[in-house]
Formats: structure tokens, sequence, C-alpha cells
């Protein structure tokens, strides 16, 4: 009869513990950001999960089983306009996992991962929904500025830092870094886009993340002349204030501030995902070491002309351009800086952050920077490097081509002319490259 008792309690103590060996995990909430080339699924989960992501055919459907999970709260559904999806359903499945479906409306590549908690979110489960690339070689040749013989646009990448999961720095009233910085990249835009000679290209259109090494993808392909990276800086003394420029540093960072801060800034690539391109890193380097010295001295050109201007709105965190590693100014061959406009854990700067006449100065701030200093150093080819040549009377245009030492075809290309006719007071561009 002893021996009995035993067997009972042994499964008795067996049936009561499982559930809290095996600690259940409660799946509380999803999130959306949908960026140009994928959407990002995020959710919050009570512990690390385990789960499995597969596809299903006709109708075409992505299932995300969760082990051993239920639901805390009914999930929110995609607005009709999603490009990706349509309908999120989720049932209990085998008593204990829990199985979402999700009807889709393209083709996609999927790829999930657990996020471990940080200061803004507990444990997460990400899925990231690719869309399958359509045949985009075309398109993008087409769009190479640099293949007509006319003058071109200095180009500008602005990059807003961090972005969707990733929401950067927060104020003392919960200001999100991501937001205001691109509030004033948006500003930045604009004014770059306005001046005749210049084009911006933002960097990140809209509220999700872009891996760090990807955004500097992004202003390769575009050919961009700089790389302007805005972020709101952070600190543990909110009394600390002021803007500072940075440019790269191969031998490591200028102070022990600029130290602390490229791991903040560069720990985004953990908060926003995980980054699967970091194994070229050696190659990488050899690159730099290579093409660097003139990029550098034209970034610390720029920093220069943009902490100038910073200068006449406000503190300056520090006087001087100061070098940082930051990985997303890791570019050979594109001068870059970063921007920390202000410290958003300062109230008072968190205030001005959020207000679009301080954010307006901000952008102009960064924009007469830039001016000043293309001004003064044209790239070779674009149009603000082109003399001007305002015609006088008795010119011919092949007298003015001899004289500055350019084909007449090119002359014509270039100002878009479709005879050798000219009329006096007519403003030509002479290209300098030739
Ligand atoms: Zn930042």
């Amino acid at each position: 009869m002893r021996k009995y008792w035993n067997i009972i309690w042994f499964f008795g103590f067996f049936l009561v513990s499982l559930p809290i060996l095996a600690q259940q995990n409660q799946v509380d909430s999803l999130r959306f950001w949908t960026a140009p080339d994928y959407t990002r699924l995020v959710f919050d989960v009570s512990t690390s999960p385990a789960h499995e992501v597969f596809l299903l055919n006709n109708p075409s459907r992505l299932v995300i089983d969760i082990h051993n999970a239920r639901l805390k709260q009914k999930l929110p559904q995609p607005p009709a306009s999603h490009p990706l999806f349509s309908r999120i359903r989720s049932a209990a499945r085998n008593g204990r996992d829990l199985r979402v479906v999700i009807d889709l409306k393209a083709p996609v590549n999927p790829k999930s991962f657990a996020l471990k908690p940080n200061r803004t979110y507990g444990h997460r489960l990400v899925v990231d929904l690719f869309t399958r690339k359509k045949k985009r070689s075309v398109a993008a040749r087409k769009k190479n500025p640099r293949s007509t013989g006319r003058p071109r646009d200095i180009v500008i990448a602005i990059d807003a830092g961090h972005g969707g999961e990733d929401p950067g720095a927060r104020g003392p009233h919960g200001t999100q870094e991501k937001k205001v910085v691109f509030a004033i990249a948006k500003k930045l835009e604009a004014l770059i886009r306005n001046y005749p000679g210049m084009r911006p290209v933002m960097i990140r259109k809209g509220d999700y993340y872009i891996g760090l090494r990807k955004r500097m993808q992004i202003a390769r392909r575009a050919k961009a002349d700089l790389f302007v990276s805005i972020h709101a800086d952070a600190f543990k003394n909110s009394r600390v204030k002021g803007a500072s420029v940075f440019t790269l540093s191969r031998r490591g960072a200028s102070s022990e501030a600029a130290r602390w801060l490229a791991r903040n800034e560069n720990a985004a690539d953990l908060v926003g995902g995980v980054s699967l391109d970091d194994k070229d890193d050696v190659l990488a380097s050899v690159l730099l070491d290579l093409s660097q010295t003139a990029t550098q001295e034209v970034s610390q050109s720029v920093a220069k002309q943009v902490l100038k201007n910073f200068r006449s709105i406000g503190k300056l965190h520090s006087r001087h351009v100061q070098k940082a590693g930051f990985m997303v100014l890791k570019s050979p061959d594109i001068p870059s800086i970063l921007v920390e406009t202000a410290f958003i854990s300062n109230p008072d700067e968190e205030r001005k952050l959020r207000s679009h006449a301080h954010q307006r100065r901000m952008a102009k701030a960064i924009f007469n920077g830039i001016l000043g200093y293309f001004r003064r150093n044209p790239p070779v080819g674009t149009r603000m490097a082109a003399v001007k040549h305002t015609i006088v009377r008795g010119e011919t245009l092949s007298g003015i081509a001899q004289h500055y030492g350019v084909s007449m075809k090119r002359l014509r290309a270039v100002n878009a002319m479709n005879s050798t006719r000219i009329r006096v007071g007519q403003v030509l561009s002479i290209p300098t490259d030739s």
C-alpha cells in the first residue's frame, strides 16, 4: 500500500509541476513595419520563443507556429492597403501551441529570429518577409545620372537614424529619436531639392529599420557625393547638451565620450535586428585603408562647415569635429558625417527637437554647412562645377568652344541645344572636366 502511495505522489507532483517547468509563452502584441523591400512583423512574447515559420500554397499563406504559447489579446489586422498581406488569423494547435496564419497578396521569402529584451522591449519574435525581387537592374540603369553628357547634380544621401523597431534614444518626456531625426531629415531633403544643382536621396523613407551596412549600400547605389547621418544624442547626465558632428576614425575614437557614443549607435543593429552580412569585415577594413584618406579629408571639411553653422543656432557640445568608429560611416568611397543634433536626454533640448521651427533651424544649419563646402569644392562634372559664360555681341559657339578647349558637341549636349545658334545675354554652362 505504501508503495502505491509513492507512485501516486510521484505522478501527482509531475502533473502539477509540468506547466511550471515548461513555462507557457504569452503572445502579447504584434507590430508591422513596412519598408520598400520587406515587412517586419514583431510579436511581443514573454519568453524566448521556440517557433517555426513556413509557407503554404493555394491560397498563398504564411504560417507561424509558436510552441507552448497562447494569445493574451487579439492580434491587430493590417490595413486593407498593405502590399503583402490581407488577413491575420490565429488558433490553438495540439492543445498547447499557437498557430498564426497570414493570407499573402504577393510571394515572399520569410526569415525569422528571436530578439532578447532591451531597454524598450521584452522578448520578441521577429518575422521578416522579403518581397521577391523583380527585374530591377533595367530600371536602375535608366536612372543613372552620369550616363549623359550634361553636368550632373551633387547627390546628398540623407540618413535619418534608427527607425521601425529601433526607436533610438528616448527623451525624459518620451520623445523618440527616430521620429525627430526623421522630421529634421525631411526638412533637409526639401532644402536640398529646392537648390539647383543638388539632389537629395532619403535612405529611409518612413518608419522602418534599415541595417547599418544597407544604409551605406543605398547611398552607394545612388552615387552619393556625401552621406549625412542625423541623430539625437543621449547621456546619463540630463544637463549635458549641444550639437556635435562626427567623422569616422580609423584609429579609434578621439575621446572617451565618442567611444561610448559609437558603442551605442552601433548597437542599433542589435536592437533592430540581426545583421547577417557582417562576415566581410576583414575585406571591408582592407578597402577602407586603401581609399579612405581622400574621403576623410572631405568628410572633415564638410563636418567643420556644419559645426560652424550649428554654432549660430545654439550651444555646441564640442567645438571640434569629433572622430568615432561608427559603423554607418564606414564607407571607403563616400565622404560621410554624423550629426548629433542635440541631446534628447536634456529636457530643454528634447522640447526643441520636437519644435518644427527648431527642426527647420537644424536642417538649415546642416544644409548651409553642406552648401558652404560644395560651393568651394564642387566635384568635377557637376552643375556647381560648371563655369558660366554670358554671351556678348560678336561671339560664336565655335569661338567659345575653342576658348575653353571644349568640343562643340559637348557644349551643345551640356546646354541641351538643338542648334549652334546663340544670343546675346544667354548663359552657357562650360564643363570643366574635359
Ligand atoms: Zn542615434
